[in-house]
């Protein structure tokens, strides 16, 4: 089976082919200018990770907080993520970078506040 991909890493945006076996494992990516690409590929063939951003509402502001995943999580873990962050209280003053809720979904992630609030 092959998968077409266009790599996101750079705005030259290489079209790749990767040719995966029966059991879903690359077998070889073709299109890529650089390593980056056959990384992003082999990645996104088998297990695809997104950066998650949000907004979430602050108890004691009128401002909204806007938080992310510090790092990348598995996609299909995007609605899971999004679930626990309804659930969260968060309280002004935030700095910048805090940690609103650690582990989501058990990925060893944290989100995070990317912006303060006070
Ligand atoms: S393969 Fe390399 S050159 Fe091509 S889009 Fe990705 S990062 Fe850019």
């Amino acid at each position: 089976m092959e998968q077409i991909i266009t790599c996101i890493n750079c705005p030259v945006g290489c079209r790749m082919t990767v040719a995966l076996n029966d059991q879903g494992e690359v077998v070889s990516v073709s299109g890529n200018t650089c390593a980056r690409g056959e990384k992003y590929a082999r990645q996104e063939c088998t297990l695809p990770l997104r950066m998650i951003t949000a907004v979430i509402p602050c108890e004691n502001s009128e401002i909204p907080l806007s938080v992310k995943t510090a790092e990348p999580v598995p996609k299909h873990l995007i609605s899971a993520v999004m679930n626990q962050l309804k659930k969260v209280k968060v309280a002004a003053p935030v700095k910048l970078g805090q940690v609103i809720l650690p582990n989501v979904c058990e990925t060893g992630v944290d989100i995070i506040a990317t912006r303060p609030l006070s």
